[in-house]
């Protein structure tokens, strides 16, 4: 069912309770807390201007870290405010607190087109808890109820659902945001009816965390690639040899599941064909969390088996040249995991040529192209090219659970048209 979008309301006067994601990396310098990367902020700008426009009063609400229910100052908003403020040219206040009678007033005294940042909402452990008395003061400042913040749509707190929840009973509105509504449109209408040949890429680390997207997408899919750690399973579960690599052999079974559900269902399933590998060397160093760290050393290429004293980590040049030809052809592209360890520059090329090729086929054989992932995104801004394909979602966790199936609680709680 199609959901309310802030295109289809009235705001003019309203008290409109926007959930923006302003979850942004900060550093502590000289004592204050500092924007790393001011992205998230950026991108509410639409939502934020049309509402502005529209002359709806802003009370926006966010989270920051992890506080559990304590006031962490390293995790306060404030810097936000001054941001915001910054980038939309316009005051923003800023209340030291999400509920109660100071910031009721607050919201109160907002003009038409006037906007109130609220302090971390996880300042209140019963946000996360959803509990019903502490969604009804936050609802105390709402007439209407914008959610803008997809990458917490999947979880049912209080200022995702049970907010919207009253709101809704009291016979308000609940709608989407532009950001909210790009995400829905793209990994979820453009997904239903594809331009075909529709092809998925699908890498990462484990087959475990991908196998519900999988599974939903062997029934649409004209194509599936496979990529990542992930690959080493379904060679493991053919009895071929993987070495030292990342593999879940509890998930063999899995593997197999699912090439045998492509088989039924016509779905081309490519695995990789040939594999980077190193020979993994312990350090005697651990890292932060106690762990040995490993050198990798004697990079190569294997199209066979992967020796015992060796570890996959990315897929070969012929791999990526018989993807990017599949990937040339696609007439939709749904991009989830990258093809290897990217983050080390010597296993980053068979996931650059991917990335190459579905920037190549949006552009010139006009491919629609949806990422989803965090760090399938990273992979396509390393090199630049975020701005050549058609969507990259900014969701992570509930990117997944979406492309799974699941109803996002925080999508659910918002009106049908
Ligand atoms: P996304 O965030 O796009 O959904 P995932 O989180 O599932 O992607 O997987 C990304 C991670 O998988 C990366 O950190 C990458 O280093 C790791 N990875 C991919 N291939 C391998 C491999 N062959 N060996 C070890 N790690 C891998
Ligand atoms: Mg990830």
């Amino acid at each position: 069912m199609a959901k309310l979008t802030i295109r289809d309301l009235n705001v003019r006067g309203k008290r409109v309770f926007l959930r923006v994601d302003y979850n942004v990396p900060l550093v502590e310098k000289d004592g204050q807390m500092v924007i790393t990367d001011d992205t998230r902020i950026r991108e509410t700008l639409p939502t934020l201007r049309f509402l502005i426009e529209q002359g709806g009063r802003l009370i926006l609400t966010a989270h920051l870290g992890r506080p559990k229910g304590q006031r962490e100052s390293s995790m306060s908003l404030r810097p936000v405010a001054g941001r915001l403020a910054d980038l939309l040219g316009c005051p923003v206040n800023f209340a030291d607190d999400c509920v109660g009678e100071k910031v009721e007033s607050l919201a109160g005294e907002l003009p038409p087109g006037g906007v109130l940042l609220l302090e971390n909402v996880r300042y209140h452990q019963a946000e996360e808890k959803n509990d019903p008395a502490f969604a009804g003061q936050l609802a105390r400042l709402a007439d209407v109820y914008v959610n803008d913040a997809f990458g917490a749509a999947h979880r049912a707190h209080a200022s995702t659902e049970g907010v919207a929840r009253i709101v809704a009973a009291r016979g308000g509105q609940c709608a989407a945001g532009l950001l909210m509504e790009r995400e829905l449109k793209f990994l979820g209408d453009e997904l239903e009816n594809p331009a075909r040949p529709f092809v998925v890429i699908l890498g990462g680390a484990k087959v475990s965390d991908k196998i519900k997207v999988i599974d939903r997408l062997l029934e649409k899919a004209d194509t599936i690639l496979i990529g990542g750690a992930m690959a080493y399973t379904f060679r493991l579960a053919h009895g071929e040899k993987v070495g030292k690599s990342l593999v879940e052999p509890d998930h063999t079974g899995t593997a197999l599941a699912a090439e045998e559900k492509a088989k039924k269902l016509g779905v081309n399933f490519q695995l990789p064909t040939d594999t980077v590998i190193a020979t993994p060397v312990d350090t005697g160093k651990v890292n932060k969390k106690g762990r040995p760290v490993f050198e990798f050393v004697d990079v190569r290429t294997t199209k066979t088996g992967i020796p015992d004293d060796a570890e996959g980590f990315s897929i070969g040049e012929e791999t990526a040249a018989n993807y990017a030809r599949i990937i040339h052809g696609a007439k939709t592209i749904l991009w989830n995991g990258p093809m290897g360890m990217f983050e080390d520059a010597r296993f980053a090329p068979g996931t650059n040529a991917v990335a190459q090729a579905v920037a190549e086929a949006t552009q010139k054989n006009g491919a629609k192209s949806i990422i989803g992932g965090g760090d399938s995104v990273k992979a396509i801004n390393n090199i630049n090219l975020g701005d050549q394909v058609t969507f990259m979602s900014t969701g992570g966790g509930a990117s997944l659970e979406f492309l799974e199936g699941a109803v996002l609680p925080g999508v659910a709680a918002l009106s049908d048209k």
